[in-house]
């Protein structure tokens, strides 16, 4: 694996406006270091303590992403540091976010989880949800967090089609929530994409791609 190589030839083949999280889960530091030393500073971990552990071993200038699914108990031990938290898909997460995040004096940048795949072990909240939550009283007095986007994740198939009809969902109920838009709900952000299908994503309107396997090979998950 010539992780620079990878990792330059995905960065050339995608628009400047779109942002590439270096999916490092699984990986050790040393091979995250090589991403690093190639001027790579975007980062995205499924579990909180491994990503805890990597941020306290690694330079302070990397911004983390939690990607994976969250349990509340768990938001405190990456409060200091997250930089953006992709999966958030209920309101008592977010306000425990909130919560963790105004004792740590910052605002918490996050996204909602839409679902958009058809399978039942993918997470996230309807588009109908997000709209219930951001226009809520209880929304409004969250001064911690900001909402700056929706996450998603396409059904793993080879159907390019279906793919390309769940990304353009989510492209749709980010331009329907829009209007919504108010202080701590900022939208800029469309995170969908990863190393099979990225390339989908960014023609149906992605601004996030999560590419993980295509930068630092498979993943072994017995070690
Ligand atoms: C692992 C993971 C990725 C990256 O997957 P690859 O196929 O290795 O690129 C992206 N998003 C999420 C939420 C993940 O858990």
């Amino acid at each position: 694996m010539n992780i620079k190589n990878n990792l330059k030839n995905i960065l050339n083949s995608i628009p400047n406006h779109v942002t590439l999280v270096a999916v490092s889960k699984t990986k050790p530091v040393p091979e995250i270091m090589q991403a690093y030393d190639a001027g790579h500073r975007v980062f995205g971990e499924n579990k909180v303590q491994d990503m805890v552990e990597k941020y306290e071993e690694m330079p302070k200038d990397i911004e983390w992403h939690m990607i994976g699914h969250l349990q509340r108990n768990k938001v405190k031990y990456m409060a200091s540091f997250v930089s953006l938290i992709h999966g958030v898909d209920n309101f008592k997460l977010l306000k425990e976010i909130n919560k963790q995040a105004e004792k740590h004096n910052r605002v918490i940048d996050c996204l909602f989880q839409i679902k958009i795949a058809e399978e039942d072990s993918k997470f996230g909240m309807s588009a109908e949800e997000a709209s219930n939550i951001l226009s809520s009283e209880a929304f409004s007095e969250l001064k911690n967090i900001k909402i700056t986007g929706l996450m998603g994740m396409a059904t793993f198939t080879d159907d390019t089609t279906q793919i390309k009809q769940e990304f353009s969902t989510l492209k749709k109920a980010f331009e329907n929530l829009q209007p919504l838009e108010c202080f701590n709900f900022k939208p800029k952000t469309i995170s969908m994409g990863m190393s099979g299908d990225y390339k989908l994503a960014i023609d149906s309107g992605s601004t996030m791609i999560r590419v993980g396997s295509s930068i630092f090979g498979s993943r072994n998950y017995t070690n």
